[in-house]
């Protein structure tokens, strides 16, 4: 039987004046971003904890620290490329990945092709590899009051 991995992701980010709202690699124009120690890319980060954490990797705590100045403002697609190296070092490939964003505001419905396009640059897939959804939490919660957003992913990996 083929070595076919499943892993999950989550991730929250804070949303406040002052920063840029970056999704899936994307520069969105909104009067909010999300605070974080790199460019809080929610969205990609829930995705690398999916892929470490189907290659039995840990997290992106462990790999790439908030206390550590190196990442700094990273731009988190940088390191998503760094995960999927560190994933074909031990033989994986990236099978498919589907990823759901929680954001109240603004819609994200514009810009989701190119977030699936960027995700799948990073990791060296084609784009119909990469799903991208975004809904509402129709008010409710931090992220239907605008406090935050989150994003769940799950990605399988493959052992070729
Ligand atoms: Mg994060």
């Amino acid at each position: 039987m083929s070595d076919v991995r499943v892993g999950h992701g989550y991730d929250v980010h804070r949303l406040v004046e002052g920063r840029k709202l970056i999704l899936g690699g994307v520069d969105i124009p909104w009067e909010k971003g999300l605070l974080g120690h790199s460019d809080a890319d929610v969205l990609v980060h829930a995705v690398m904890d999916a892929l470490l954490g189907a290659a039995g990797l840990g997290d992106i705590g462990q790999h790439f620290p908030d206390t550590d100045p190196a990442y700094a403002g990273a731009d988190s697609l940088g390191l998503l490329e760094h995960v999927t190296a560190l994933l074909r070092e031990r033989g994986y490939v990236v099978g498919n990945v589907d990823a759901t964003i929680l954001a109240q505001r603004p819609k994200l419905a514009p810009h989701i092709s190119k977030m699936r396009e960027n995700l799948a640059r990073a990791m060296g897939v084609d784009p119909d590899r990469v799903n991208v959804k975004a809904t509402t939490e129709e008010g409710l919660s931090f992220t239907g009051s605008g406090e935050g957003m989150a994003a769940h992913a799950v990605a399988l990996i493959e052992r070729i």
